[in-house]
């Protein structure tokens, strides 16, 4: 390598994530008019005769997305599978086909994959949808998971991130901030323990942020009802990274900007009553954590009559015109949402 290569050397932390994404990708072209849409979105768009088909794509690996001290291997299975089918149903399609790749090093015993295939099958079943073929590979260490989500849409009702329109109503399905209290409790547990074997985890009465970070389910029925009340939502994410992070991703890729009341965001009264334990705002915890797994989207004002009254949906806010992304607290005040991405 000649000198002048090396002192070109570029840190991945200057980009972050997206920028990364963006910056490697930049030099794309799509050669098939079949490709309907490319990269940017939950998923692609692709054209099969007529019919539009989304593919998604995730990588999952040991000791950054998931820690295998507590989480059971059956579960995992469960967990790669429904969080590629999340991206499907944020395209506001239903999932259809599924390949599963597995890295694996001789620290896995047969018995050890056939849990793992257990939650994959099981997931499968839920949800209906085929598991289709995949690849297996040894890896030197840690399990690697590469899950690839194939959907069926309605042509006109493939929903994007970059579609907002101002005015339009912000909603979200279910509650946020849960799967990441449940993680921190597992890792506070997992921390004890390895202190002191001796020492069972305490995990009585958490059950339900526990298992929003074991067994994440996705959003099937959201999409289902949209489809019952006749709404096709303006735009529409999955939460994976929180809910300032992916409504940042709406607004930036919509060109426009939000405002958002901090006492509309759904947050399950266990996970509050944890946070306040932790001395954490479950606010914060709701903006930044991720792992939600529900979904973000606009809807026209027209449609609100429709949805306002649904246990499962919450009207947090609306788009408005401009870039600014504000929250307007609980006493008034207004601050401007950030993203913590990746970086
Ligand atoms: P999500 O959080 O929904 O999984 P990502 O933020 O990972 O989405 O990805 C954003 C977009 O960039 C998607 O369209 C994805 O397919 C694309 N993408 C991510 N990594 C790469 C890569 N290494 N090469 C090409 N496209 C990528
Ligand atoms: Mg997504």
């Amino acid at each position: 390598m000649s000198s002048q290569e090396q002192s070109e050397r570029t840190e991945i932390d200057e980009l972050g994530e997206f920028g990364l994404i963006q910056h490697l990708t930049k030099n794309v072209e799509l050669h098939n008019a079949s490709t309907l849409q490319g990269i940017g979105d939950d998923a692609a768009v692709l054209d099969h005769l007529g019919k539009p088909i989304v593919v998604s794509t995730d990588l999952l690996l040991e000791s950054i997305h998931f820690d295998l001290a507590y989480m059971p291997l059956k579960h995992l299975g469960y967990k790669s599978v429904v969080v590629n089918l999340s991206d499907i149903y944020a395209m506001n399609c239903l999932p259809t086909q599924v390949t599963v790749s597995i890295g694996v090093s001789n620290r896995f015993s047969v018995e050890a994959l056939e849990e793992f295939y257990e939650g994959v099958l099981s997931a499968c079943n839920a949800y209906g949808v085929d598991l289709i073929g995949g690849d297996t590979s040894s890896s030197l260490r840690g399990f690697v998971i590469s899950v690839t989500a194939i959907g069926e849409g309605m042509p006109n009702k493939i929903v994007c991130r970059n579609t907002a329109q101002i005015g339009d109503l912000i909603c979200v399905s279910g509650d946020l901030g849960a799967a990441y209290l449940g993680l921190l409790l597992l890792e506070r547990e997992k921390k004890i323990y390895i202190e002191n074997p001796k020492i069972q985890p305490d995990l009585e009465g958490q059950q339900y942020i526990i298992q929003r970070v074991l067994k994440p389910e996705a959003r099937k029925e959201i999409v289902l009802l949209l489809e019952e009340l006749n709404i096709v939502p303006t735009s529409m994410i999955d939460i994976s990274d929180g809910l300032s992070s992916d409504l940042l991703h709406i607004c930036t890729k919509s060109e426009k900007g939000c405002f958002i009341y901090e006492d509309k965001i759904p947050i399950h009264p266990d996970t509050k009553a944890f946070a306040y334990k932790l001395n954490l705002d479950p606010t914060a915890c709701a903006l930044s954590g991720g792992d939600d797994y529900e979904l973000l989207f606009t809807i026209a004002t027209s449609d609100y009559e429709k949805i306002k009254s649904h246990p499962h949906i919450s009207v947090i806010g609306h788009i408005v015109e401009g870039d600014k992304k504000q929250l307007q607290t609980k006493s008034g005040n207004l601050y401007p949402l950030t993203a913590q991405g990746w970086k």
